[in-house]
């Protein structure tokens, strides 16, 4: 399945061509001031994604771990990215309907708001989802 997805200004677009990961919805403190809220991502092999107007995205080294893509332009936040990975996060809010996909994991729970409360019936983890028993991609 071709997914494609873009920023509110349009400058920064892109496309995946693979399989992508069961969404997982991060609530960790640095995922929240970033996005406003909580983000919700996929992860891509890297050799399936393209990026055109990447000119136009800047990459911010929120921690020694880890980079967040955003638009310079209108700054939407679009992907994350563990450094020395072969794969990208993208954030579900830049990618365009239908995605085929379903959220039902919770990561960083510990970190949440107290604004909003997580389903029930969804997966949920303090912290990563190393234990998760599901694997990773489908
Ligand atoms: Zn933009
Ligand atoms: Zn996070």
């Amino acid at each position: 399945m071709i997914r494609t997805g873009s920023c509110l200004c349009g400058a920064v677009s892109y496309r995946t061509t693979g399989p992508l990961r069961d969404l997982a919805a991060c609530h960790c403190g640095q995922c929240r001031k970033q996005s406003g809220h909580f983000y919700v991502a996929t992860d891509s092999a890297d050799s399936d994604l393209e990026i055109e107007g990447g000119d136009a995205l800047t990459w911010y080294e929120a921690s020694s771990e880890a980079k967040r893509g955003f638009c310079s332009n209108c700054g939407s936040a679009m992907f994350w990215k563990s450094n020395g990975t072969d794969k990208t996060s993208i954030l579900l809010g830049s990618m365009d309907s239908p995605t085929g996909l379903t959220l039902d994991r919770h990561i960083f729970v510990d970190d949440k708001g107290d604004y909003y409360a997580i389903p029930d019936d969804h997966l949920s983890f303090p912290q990563d989802d190393h234990d998760d028993p599901r694997p990773p991609r489908k």
